[in-house]
């Protein structure tokens, strides 16, 4: 349930109204807008609180019941878009983040190498996998903490925040040592226990799309790292499985304002693991920030024919580069800046 205040409600109404929360044995989830505040009412049971017990005090305007079960995901709790500071930048805002990069490091001269242009073309955050979900026990599992050693230089080297994903709770510290954002992969949208445990640390988190994940259970995935004190949680739209082989992936361009209209939290979108082939990488980009993604991920690569993994679906330095002049034209139509 949420309580929305008067416009000119005083201070003073507004805790009235959180301390009779708490009392109740509830959380609170204040939501402070320009025109309104709004007290989001958390727990189990919360159907269970009778609307008047808040409509009768001082200062509120209405309560509303919210029949979505993400509380802390939701819109509307906050109705304000969340932009999620990381390193001097910002993902959320006006500006369109462009995280880029190889899907695994494999050497440090790579990382290096790669880092480089991402930046030079205008990319803002450096992506690179040390630690690998590969569908095969058998296919490169990834550098490991060499990798996450070699992100880090790339870091110094250009300036640009690092994403890496975390695969078990065993290497959250690990991976926080090193990393700016972690990623959750589609794989773990659904691992409560690794979500949990990034809900605990106090770095942004990038969650991804379950492999055959619905938007709802994208949007729980985030709420179980909400609900555990780490508000900084982007949510990516990375293709999900349908009966089409033609692709890898089906990309979901629907859930893209879908998820815009559900939450508050910034969206991302991942082509290169949503069509699984270079070519189609830059026309579901262009789409993606057409619809209103706030940020994209792409894949890049040195040599993708020599790629020791995802090689199909990333781009060259040179296309990279072409794209990110696309994606500004793009950008602009649709009254942002990349
Ligand atoms: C990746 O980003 O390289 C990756 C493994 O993605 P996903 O979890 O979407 O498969
Ligand atoms: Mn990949």
């Amino acid at each position: 349930m949420i309580v929305v205040m008067k416009q000119h409600s005083s201070a003073e109404q507004v805790e009235a109204v959180v301390k009779r929360v708490e009392e109740l044995g509830y959380k609170v989830h204040l939501s402070r807008g320009e025109a309104r505040t709004i007290i989001g009412i958390i727990g189990a049971d919360d159907y269970l609180i009778q609307q008047d017990t808040f409509e009768v005090l001082d200062g509120v305007e209405k309560t509303v019941r919210i029949m979505q079960p993400y509380k802390y995901a939701s819109r509307d709790f906050t109705q304000s878009s969340t932009s999620i500071p990381v390193n001097g930048i910002s993902v959320g805002g006006e500006k369109i983040v462009v995280m880029a990069g190889p899907c695994s490091v494999e050497s440090r001269e790579q990382i290096l190498e790669t880092a480089h242009a991402v930046k030079e073309a205008g990319g803002s955050v450096l992506r690179g996998g040390a630690f690998k979900p590969r569908s095969s026990p058998y296919s490169f599992q990834g550098l490991g903490e060499d990798g996450l050693k070699f992100l880090a230089e790339a870091r110094e080297q250009t300036g640009l925040p690092i994403i890496t994903e975390v695969m078990s709770s065993e290497d959250i510290e690990l991976v926080g040592d090193y990393t700016d954002i972690f990623q959750i992969g589609a794989r773990n949208n659904q691992n409560y226990p690794l979500l949990k445990a990034v809900g605990k640390t106090s770095k942004p988190v990038f969650l991804k799309r379950g492999i055959s994940g619905t938007i709802q259970e994208l949007l729980m995935g985030a709420e179980y790292i909400l609900s555990n004190g780490n508000m900084q949680v982007m949510v990516c739209e990375r293709g999900i499985r349908t009966y089409e082989t033609a692709t890898r992936n089906t990309f979901d361009i629907n859930a893209i304002p879908v998820l815009k209209q559900l939450t508050h939290l910034p969206v991302v979108a991942d082509p290169a693991h949503g069509t699984g082939q270079w070519e189609f990488v830059g026309p579901i980009a262009k789409a993606s920030v057409a619809a209103g993604a706030d940020a994209l991920m792409i894949e890049v690569h040195p040599n993708p024919s020599k790629a020791w993994s995802d090689g199909a679906q990333s781009l060259t330095f040179k296309r990279f580069g072409a794209l990110m002049d696309e994606l500004r034209t793009i950008a602009s139509a649709v009254g942002r800046q990349i």
